[in-house]
């Protein structure tokens, strides 16, 4: 490993566990939470988790847990060229999508839209949330604790966003959406690195499926650039190879952007420890230009691919199934198994969004059939 920057997480200087544990032998703090993650059930259930398409639509689009090891990959390379923890960025990308719903952002707004509906005092749903929710408390694996009793800093990554009134019932955590301070670096690159992820890889699987066309993606400033680059250099390359090229190329660009315009404003700033780095401005950013392109990218993605008329119908009926599952068991919690039943309504609640949100697309499919149909 690269030499750590004075502004990197130390795992020997962690804030420590929430339960109190020996210090691990033969690996770092931050190795260890990556490794529980690695272990943990809710990971591998990412591998039939929709990303954009349904986990049955193909066999080559991207699921939950490809993504999420995109997105560690990206965020490593950004750690050892800034001189960060790598360890700890691998932890955060690989933990960052583990409370998803099933079915995507469908069945995420679903969920949250049953629970504000139906039982207002539980609070909503949110899949940042509830990914620190599965590494808190919904793991359970562990003889002395639920959850994966992961460091503070690796639980600070995961938490990207949060509303004041919920930060309020985080303890530490939660502190820095009161007081309006940044994470570490490790967890803003991670952010960033999952951005340009799931924009990239979304070109990719949006053309394979046929949704999206390269002749529209040209009217996309960041796409055109690279193609017309790409084609200067390879004049006759083949259609499925050219795409991969720009694909490629745009990655590095933004991977290379991102951490030059890094680095500038470390350099401005100067921090000189990871408190420092919490106590200032957002250092991690794209320069101006770049970023109104991935912007742009972005804004295309949003009107073409997630809102395709075939995306929207698969999303619709995934929206039904996640209503009527949650319908069915607050209507009757006896449908549940022992594991989900509570005495209290609200913490009731709460437990039937857990099981809705861990399910897989095809668990929640075939649940939902077993509910519906007599056959
Ligand atoms: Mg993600």
């Amino acid at each position: 490993m690269a030499t750590l920057a004075p502004y990197a997480c130390r795992p020997e200087a962690t804030r420590g566990r929430r339960h109190p544990e020996p210090a691990p032998q033969g690996r770092s703090d931050f190795q260890r939470d990556r490794d529980r993650i690695i272990h943990c059930s809710a990971f591998r259930r990412l591998e039939y988790k929709t990303q954009v398409f349904l986990n049955h639509e193909g066999d080559l689009f991207r699921t939950r847990l490809t993504h999420s090891i995109e997105v560690a990959q990206i965020a490593r390379t950004l750690a050892r060229s800034l001189g960060l923890q790598e360890d700890l960025t691998e932890a955060i990308a690989l933990a960052h999508d583990l409370g998803h719903t099933p079915f995507g952002h469908a069945g995420q707004d679903e969920l949250n839209a049953c629970l504000r509906e139906l039982v207002p005092q539980a609070g909503g749903f949110e899949h940042n949330l509830q990914s620190l929710r599965v590494v808190d408390e919904l793991e359970e694996r562990y003889a002395a604790f639920n959850g994966l009793n992961l460091c503070f800093e690796t639980r600070e990554g995961i938490l990207k966003h949060c509303s004041r009134s919920r930060a309020r019932t985080l303890g530490d955590v939660g502190e820095r959406f009161l007081l309006g301070t940044q994470p570490s670096l490790e967890a803003q690159i991670t952010n960033l690195a999952d951005e340009i992820a799931y924009n990239n890889h979304d070109v990719d699987d949006g053309v394979r499926s046929g949704l999206i066309t390269v002749a529209q993606l040209m009217g996309v400033e960041i796409f055109a650039e690279h193609h017309d680059q790409v084609l200067r250099r390879f004049p006759d390359v083949e259609a499925k190879r050219l795409v991969s090229e720009v694909i490629r190329s745009m990655i590095n660009t933004l991977v290379l952007d991102l951490t030059h315009t890094t680095q500038a404003r470390i350099r401005e700033l100067a921090p000189q420890s990871v408190d420092d780095v919490r106590a200032g401005p957002p250092l991690a950013a794209f320069s101006p230009a770049i970023q109104a392109q991935a912007d742009a990218l972005k804004q295309f993605l949003l009107h073409n691919l997630y809102r395709h008329s075939q995306v929207m119908r698969m999303m619709g009926k995934a929206r039904r199934v996640v209503r009527e599952l949650f319908q069915a068991f607050l209507d009757d919690p006896r449908l549940l198994a022992d594991e989900y039943r509570r005495d209290d309504p609200i913490d009731q609640a709460r437990a039937i969004a857990d099981y809705i949100a861990g399910m897989t697309d095809r668990y929640a499919i075939r649940e939902h059939r077993e509910l519906f149909r007599m056959d």
